[in-house]
């Protein structure tokens, strides 16, 4: 039998990138290597969210600030067990997001204007390279988001089904949404600073560490992980009993 012992973030943010980000991605690296995580992937809000980032420089310029960020914590993480993984959480519209994973550099550099297609396409391009989609808070109702809008999972890979930040009833919601869909899950802190309260909480865990995007991705696609929700770990069919 396997055990499933690694934990991995699937959501998280730095002040680099993200306008709500309070930490460097050192920061929030170490933040999670000294909570007990064996990695994280970094999901800062890209350009059509709440983004850090220049919006007025070159697209060039742009995605090179993207994974400058994941670098400065992957260097950090040299030497240490402790994975640094690149993703972005993509606004798509209608206070809508999408957790975009196992995509690089080149892949931005040749999308010119990737935050602009339409979810569609934005999807299949991903999908083109090898990414996987995971639906941030399907159903998190906040003030300035209009809750009747549903989300669209049509193209996605999977449901982010335990956020730490959503309240439980949504969080609930996107595990039916998962059950009824059949698509894969996934559990995220959505951490954006180092003193939160998500670091244990949340996240995947993995039976062997992934080393790089690719590995990770594969993991995913092939259902071998499990969730980790407020600190169990259970099955990725979590709340849909
Ligand atoms: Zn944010
Ligand atoms: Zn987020």
């Amino acid at each position: 039998m396997k055990d499933y012992i690694y934990k991995y973030e699937m959501h998280s943010h730095t002040n680099w990138c993200s306008a709500c980000g309070h930490n460097s991605p050192q920061e929030m690296a170490e933040a999670y290597y000294k909570a007990g995580y064996t990695g994280m992937v970094i999901t800062d809000h890209f350009l059509k969210g709440n983004t850090a980032v220049d919006r007025s420089l070159p697209w060039e310029d742009k995605m090179r600030a993207y994974w400058r960020t994941y670098e400065a914590a992957r260097e950090w993480a040299q030497g240490k067990e402790f994975n640094v993984l690149f993703g972005v959480e993509h606004y798509y519209g209608d206070g809508k997001e999408v957790l975009t994973y196992g995509i690089d550099l080149d892949f931005l550099l040749a999308h010119p204007d990737l935050h602009e297609y339409p979810l569609p396409k934005y999807c299949a391009a991903v999908h083109e390279a090898g990414g996987f989609l995971s639906h941030a808070h399907p159903f998190r109702h906040a003030p300035y988001l209009d809750g009747d809008i549903p989300p669209h999972v049509e193209d996605m890979d999977a449901i982010e089904v335990f956020n730490f930040y959503n309240e439980e009833p949504d969080n609930l919601k996107a595990a039916a949404l998962a059950k009824k869909t059949g698509l894969l899950t996934t559990s995220g802190g959505d951490e954006h600073i180092n003193t939160g309260k998500a670091f244990g909480n949340a996240g995947v865990v993995f039976a062997t560490p992934p080393k790089d995007n690719k590995e990770f991705v594969s993991l995913l696609r092939a259902g071998d992980y499990k969730l980790n929700v407020m600190g169990e770990t259970v099955e990725k069919d979590w709340g849909q009993g």
